[in-house]
C-alpha cells in the first residue's frame, strides 16, 4: 500500500477529516472492516507504509514484541501524524521505549483476577460484572489496563468457557447488569454476538446488557447497518466507546455512532487521562465538545492505572481535578465527564470539592468562578 497520510495533520483541537483509502485500495475494500482486519500493521517494515517511524520507535517494537503485541488498524494508522512522533495517535498505539522503565507498574492494578468468579468474569459489585468475552482487539493500545490478556492465547476463551461464565451468570441471581467487554466483543461475528446475547436475554435477571467497545473509535466500518439491526433485537442494550482525542472523531466514527444511535442504543464515552494525549484542557474540552456534537455523552475520563510499562502516560491526579474543575461553568454541564479513580474497590470520583461542607446553619459552596455562596440550610 502506499502512504496517503491526509487526516494526521489536522491540529490537535480540529475534528478530524473522513479517513480514505491509500493508493492501490478501492474505497469498497477500506470500509470493509474484515479487509481493514486483514490488513492491520504488525511490524515496522508495514508501519513504514503510514509514518516515517523515529529509531526509537522501530527499536521499541523489537524490545516490547514478546511483552505486548503490536498491531494497527490501517484506519487507524491514517489519522497518524506521519511526521511527529508525539502525535496523540501514534502515542497510544505506536511501542515506545519508555515503556521499558515503569519499576511501580503492576501487571493486575485493580487485582481483576481476584475478583474472578469464573474465568473472565469480573466481579466488584454484587449486582453487576465485566465479563470478558473475548481478548482479541482491533489493535492495542500501549496503555491497555487488560495488557496482561489481550492478545494472549491463555485468555482466550473456548465457547465452552463462555457456557461455564453463562452458567455462572444464571445461577447469580443478583447480576442485572452485564458489561460485555474483553478485549472488544465487536470483534466477535454477527452470528457469534447474537449468540451470546440470545444466552443472556434467556435469563430473566438480566435486565441490562453493555457493551463497551473501541471498535466505533478504531473500526468504524465494523458497525455496520446488519450488525445495529441484529442488536437492537435485545434491547435495553447500552454502548460505552473509547474516544481519547478529537482527531478521532472523524466523519467515518460519527456515523459509526448514529447507526448505533438510530438503532435506540445509547452510545456514551470513556476516555483515559494520558499525558501528551488528552491531558491539556483545551484538547480535553474539543473532545468533550465534539462528541457531544456527535450525540456521544462523554461519560467517565479515568484516571491512568499504576499499570506495568505506562509511567510515561500517567497525569498527577492534582493536575487532573485541576484540568476537569477547569471545565466548570466554561462547556455545557453534560459535556464534562466525570474524572474517576478505578480500585479493586470499585470506581471512585475524583471530583473538586465544590461543596466544602456545612457551617453553621449555612451549607458553602464555590461556584465555578471561584466565588463562595452560602446556602441557608437550617438543620
Ligand atoms: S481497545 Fe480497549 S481492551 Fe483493547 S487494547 Fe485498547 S484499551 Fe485495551
Amino acid at each position: 500500500m502506499m502512504r496517503k497520510g491526509g487526516a494526521g495533520s489536522a491540529a490537535c483541537h480540529e475534528t478530524s477529516r473522513s479517513s480514505a483509502p491509500p493508493a492501490g485500495v478501492a474505497e469498497s475494500e477500506w470500509r470493509d472492516w474484515g479487509w481493514q482486519m486483514r490488513h492491520r500493521i504488525r511490524t515496522a517494515d508495514a508501519l513504514r507504509e503510514w509514518i516515517d517511524p523515529t529509531p526509537r520507535e522501530i527499536a521499541a517494537i523489537a524490545a516490547l514484541a514478546e511483552r505486548f503485541r503490536f498491531v494497527i488498524t490501517p484506519y487507524f494508522a491514517s489519522l497518524m501524524d506521519p511526521e511527529d512522533p508525539d502525535c496523540p495517535i501514534r502515542r497510544q498505539v505506536v511501542p515506545s521505549p519508555d515503556e521499558l522503565g515503569d519499576p511501580a507498574g503492576l501487571a493486575d492494578p485493580l487485582d481483576e483476577v481476584a475478583h474472578s468468579p469464573v474465568k473472565n468474569v469480573i466481579r466488584v459489585y454484587p449486582d453487576r460484572i465485566a465479563f470478558c468475552v473475548n481478548n482479541e482487539c482491533a489493535l492495542y493500545c500501549r496503555y491497555c489496563l487488560r495488557k496482561r490478556m489481550v492478545g494472549e492465547a491463555g485468555w482466550r476463551m473456548q465457547k465452552r468457557e463462555l457456557e461455564i461464565a453463562l452458567d455462572w451468570i444464571a445461577r447469580t441471581p443478583e447480576i442485572r447488569d452485564v458489561l460485555l467487554t474483553g478485549g472488544d466483543p465487536l470483534v466477535f461475528s454477527d452470528a457469534r454476538l447474537e449468540w451470546l446475547l440470545k444466552r443472556l436475554r434467556a435469563i430473566p435477571h438480566v435486565e441490562l446488557i453493555r457493551l463497551g467497545t473501541r471498535l466505533p473509535v478504531t473500526l468504524p466500518f465494523r458497525v455496520t447497518e446488519a450488525l445495529c439491526s441484529m442488536l437492537e433485537r435485545f434491547h435495553p442494550i447500552w454502548l460505552n466507546t473509547h474516544f481519547n482525542h478529537p482527531k478521532e472523531l472523524t466523519p467515518d466514527a460519527a456515523e459509526a455512532c448514529d447507526r448505533l444511535l438510530r438503532a435506540g442504543i445509547p452510545v456514551g464515552n470513556q476516555s483515559v487521562l494520558l499525558k501528551g494525549v488528552n491531558d491539556d484542557p483545551g484538547v480535553m474540552k474539543a473532545l468533550c465538545e465534539g462528541l457531544v456534537r456527535m450525540r456521544v455523552r462523554p461519560y467517565y475520563v479515568y484516571q491512568a492505572q499504576l499499570l506495568e510499562g505506562t509511567a510515561h502516560f500517567r497525569v498527577a491526579i492534582e493536575d487532573g481535578v485541576s484540568l476537569f474543575k477547569g471545565m466548570r461553568g466554561r462547556t455545557t454541564g453534560f459535556a464534562i465527564p466525570r474524572y474517576v479513580l478505578d480500585t479493586p474497590h470499585g470506581k471512585v470520583p475524583l471530583d473538586h470539592p465544590f461543596a466544602k461542607g456545612r457551617d453553621g446553619d449555612d451549607f458553602v459552596v464555590e461556584a465555578w468562578d471561584g466565588t463562595i455562596w452560602r446556602e441557608p440550610n437550617p438543620r
